[in-house]
């Protein structure tokens, strides 16, 4: 990432503010912030980092004089004007000078409550709306550099699942399997390991459960969904497995969530509301009899974060364009037994959808 794509980034942005009738944008540390100017504070603490984008000047970012050095090494500093406050001194000064004391803003979820009451305090008249709500798509499309860095990820959560089908299931706990993958992302590249489900037999019908000390046997069904980062981008990907031969319901259901999975992934192409994806897998559910087991949405942005817009969601009429990055993973989940979900990531081409998850759907016997 160069100065210049930082800068268009946030030209882009303040054009998609415009449009949507927003003053600017502030942008709080976190995900808006490594998005625009690729600088990542080391701790997120109570003083106040802020990004002004507006089509009145250029970007301006304002920081604690402690952190400016920290600031002076992100890849962005060169195309941002910064202003550093002191301790002792008004934080919200130096950024209510950048602001229309009437503007309307889009802000960063990241950003903390008590700057906003901060700014609100300072600007009575000033408005303020959550970037996910005013801005959804601001980064939901990804450019070639994004796509790349999460199939990387991608690649890696693939290769962490293909030894952890090997490594032998009966007789251990789930915490044991899930600390095998943890480990096997950080070998295959991962910084960072956020989730590790290890759902066995009835904890599988709960899509949160993460492990537990439950001792896996043979007969279970065992959801593995795990992810992380890798390079700043996540990954996220489920595969079901049994342990030893199942039964005639269990691959009953495996294929119908497969065919689920499918239906909803032919279905991704630019134009194409978000929501017809949920349909798509919903409607293979619910056509074989399970509809009142598949207890959540089908799928979610990711990028930055793990968990973004689009979602794929009745009700979301946004439609797909070329660029974005979501998961597709309808499950079936009966309460006491077992579950069965099925995960890839999946990037939307200029014609139709690519997966950056690619391992087989098959029903993966373990031992
Ligand atoms: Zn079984
Ligand atoms: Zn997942
Ligand atoms: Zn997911």
């Amino acid at each position: 990432m160069t100065a210049q794509d930082f800068t268009r980034r946030m030209e882009s942005a303040v054009a998609q503010a415009a449009a949507a009738g927003f003053t600017g944008l502030l942008v709080a540390p976190g995900p808006d912030l490594t998005y625009f100017t690729g600088y990542r504070p080391t701790a997120i603490t109570e003083r106040l980092t802020l990004l002004v984008l507006d089509t009145n000047r250029d970007p301006h970012l304002v920081v604690p004089t402690l952190e400016r050095p920290d600031v002076a090494a992100a890849p962005g500093y060169s195309v941002i004007t910064t202003t550093d406050w002191a301790d002792g001194t008004d934080p919200y000064r130096p950024v209510t000078r950048l602001l229309d004391p009437a503007g309307h803003y889009a802000i960063s979820d990241s950003a903390w409550a008590m700057h906003l009451l901060g700014l609100q305090a300072a600007l009575p008249r000033s408005r303020y709306t959550s970037m996910t709500e005013g801005l959804p798509m601001l980064r939901a499309v990804k450019d070639p550099d994004e796509v790349a860095r999460l199939e990387a990820a991608g690649a890696a959560a693939d290769a962490a699942y293909e030894q952890i089908k090997e490594v032998g299931f009966a007789g251990r706990t789930e915490r044991q399997v899930g600390n095998d993958l943890a480990r096997f992302l950080r070998a295959h590249g991962h910084s960072q390991v956020d989730f590790t489900v290890v759902g066995s037999g009835p904890n599988g019908a709960n899509p949160h459960h993460e492990m537990g000390d439950r001792v896996i046997t043979e007969g279970d069904m065992v959801v593995l969904d795990f992810g992380g980062f890798q390079d700043g981008y996540g990954s996220d990907t489920t595969r079901t497995v049994h342990v030893g031969p199942p039964t005639s319901l269990e691959r009953d259901v495996f294929d119908v969530v497969r065919a689920a999975q499918q239906a909803a992934f032919d279905s991704v192409r630019p134009g194409v509301a978000c929501q017809e994806i949920d349909r798509a897998a919903r409607k293979v559910i619910t056509n074989a009899g399970y509809g009142e087991y598949f207890i959540h949405r089908t799928g979610h942005g990711i990028g930055l974060t793990t968990h973004e817009p689009p979602y794929m969601v009745e009700g979301e009429t946004r439609r797909m364009a070329p660029g974005m990055c979501f998961s597709i993973e309808p499950g079936v989940y009966l309460p006491g037994r077992f579950g069965v979900r099925i995960e890839d990531i999946v990037t939307v081409t200029e014609s139709a959808g690519r997966r950056l998850n690619n391992t087989s759907h098959e029903l993966y016997v373990v031992a």
